[in-house]
């Protein structure tokens, strides 16, 4: 690493750390598409289907490449975007096999259900997460040994095979394997000694499934903050075995000990959802919920897209990403059909589509689906501010299926596993 990179200003490190896509990793054909559609989706989740159940239990840990990914699902990117639904992949799930068979998958799903419940309930996570990153990045600017490794780091160029392989996969293909995800964190926090923050901020701008929920606290419970003192630990045996002895990382080195935090999370009671108004209103369309058409009585008298990409991070996010995002908001438009008055975005571009569109159809009722604690939310509190000061009203709604499982996510993932047959009786 040159030294003149270590001078170089914060904002050339977003630049600096879009990874080049080097030769030989991957070619065409071996490239698995997310193309950001529902059908997509569902053709996705349907060639799937067959083997979520026992096979599913016995081959999801391994990580054969990104080339051989038949024992995973790949479903996320759709579910993040809710151009499919976790209710809609439990239900065509259990169509086919039983409950005892796809255990398993389900319960992966409800991992998801899981993190977004317990962050709605300590939303303090979020905030405080956006405030270390900041000062982590801060601290890149002025300490040049961090810097280097740090650029060392999300450039691939480590001494770890296994690791510069997974920053090149994750950088090309949008996606990661789960456990390379969990060794990736822990060589990150443990072995390459950085802070969480800026690992967790790396996967936000390159996963096409990049969540604040999942990705949050999935660092978290690597770093040993989710479960007080628990550890995530990568070792080697293990990643021989579940990479198909693709990857042998020698002696992973390091002082594992957990990060402390203080104070701890607080809890806030999640409050009730709004209701769609009985007057007409505008629909306003995000990426955290795409199939948001099904939750309407009458259609919108317009429809507007806010692409709150830009929001994941004070970085450059990947190119990919903002396509996948851009691609499922403008299926979304598609879906809930009518009126659309354009897609915005920033904050002041999709406060100003809203007005004019109010002052168009005459209306003063704004609905969204409720944004989860994460970008879009933070990016929406100036907008909603704005409306209000205006006259207009937002009203926010939330699916029967995020509200009954977040009845339950308090406390550890243990308590909502219990639940899951009661939960899926009464969806
Ligand atoms: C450090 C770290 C960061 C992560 N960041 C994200 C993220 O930003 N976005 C994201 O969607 N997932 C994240 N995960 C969770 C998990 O790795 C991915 O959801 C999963 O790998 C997606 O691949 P798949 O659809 O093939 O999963 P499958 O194994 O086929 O699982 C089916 C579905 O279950 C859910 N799921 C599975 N495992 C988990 C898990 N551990 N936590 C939460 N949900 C899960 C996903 O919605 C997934 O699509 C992260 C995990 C770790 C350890």
């Amino acid at each position: 690493m040159s030294s003149a990179l270590s001078l170089l200003p914060l904002s050339a490190i977003g630049r600096m750390s879009k990874v080049p896509t080097l030769p030989g990793l991957l070619n065409e054909q071996e490239r698995f598409r997310f193309t950001p559609t529902r059908e997509a989706g569902l053709k996705q989740m349907m060639s799937f289907l067959p083997r979520a159940g026992r096979q599913y239990a016995n081959r999801r840990n391994y990580d054969f490449g990104p080339e051989k990914r038949n024992n995973v699902s790949l479903l996320s990117p759709w579910i993040r975007h809710r151009l499919i639904t976790e209710e809609e992949i439990v239900k065509t799930t259990l169509s086919r096999f039983s409950l005892s068979t796809a255990e398993k998958f389900i319960q992966e799903v409800f991992w998801r259900s899981y993190f977004k419940g317990w962050l709605e309930q300590h939303p303090t996570v979020w905030d405080t997460y956006r405030t270390d990153l900041q000062a982590s990045l801060n601290e890149l600017d002025g300490n040049k040994d961090l810097f280097s490794r740090y650029e060392k780091a999300v450039g691939g160029y480590t001494d770890l095979e296994c690791f510069n392989f997974w920053v090149r996969e994750l950088a090309e293909t949008g996606y990661l394997h789960n456990h390379a995800r969990m060794w990736f964190a822990s060589i990150w926090i443990f072995t390459l000694q950085l802070p969480w923050t800026l690992g967790a901020d790396f996967f936000l701008r390159h996963l096409l499934d990049g969540d604040a929920a999942s990705n949050t606290l999935g660092w978290r419970w690597v770093a040993g903050l989710h479960t007080k003192g628990k550890i995530y630990l990568a070792r080697r045996d293990n990643i021989r075995k579940y990479t198909d002895n693709r990857f042998d990382p020698g002696n992973l080195s390091g002082q594992p000990s957990p990060i402390d935090e203080y104070p701890p999370p607080r809890y806030r009671t999640i409050p009730a959802p709004g209701q769609i108004p009985a007057d007409a209103f505008i629909l306003l369309v995000t990426d955290e919920d795409c199939l948001v058409s099904e939750l309407l009585p009458n259609k919108p008298s317009s429809t507007i897209g806010f692409l709150a990409t830009e929001h994941r991070s004070p970085l450059h996010v990947a190119e990919g990403v903002k396509q996948f995002a851009r691609g499922a908001i403008d299926e979304a438009l598609r879906l809930v059909g009518g009126k659309i008055a354009g897609t915005a975005s920033s904050s002041r571009g999709v406060t100003k589509l809203l007005f004019n569109a109010a002052k168009a159809d005459n209306v003063c009722h704004i609905v969204m689906a409720e944004p989860n604690y994460g970008p879009v939310k933070t990016a929406l509190a100036e907008v909603e501010n704005a409306l209000l000061q205006g006259g207009l009203r937002m009203h926010f709604i939330r699916r029967k299926y995020d509200n009954l499982v977040w009845s339950q996510t308090d406390r550890g993932f243990f308590k909502l596993k219990k639940k899951i047959p009661e939960l899926i009786s009464l969806l």
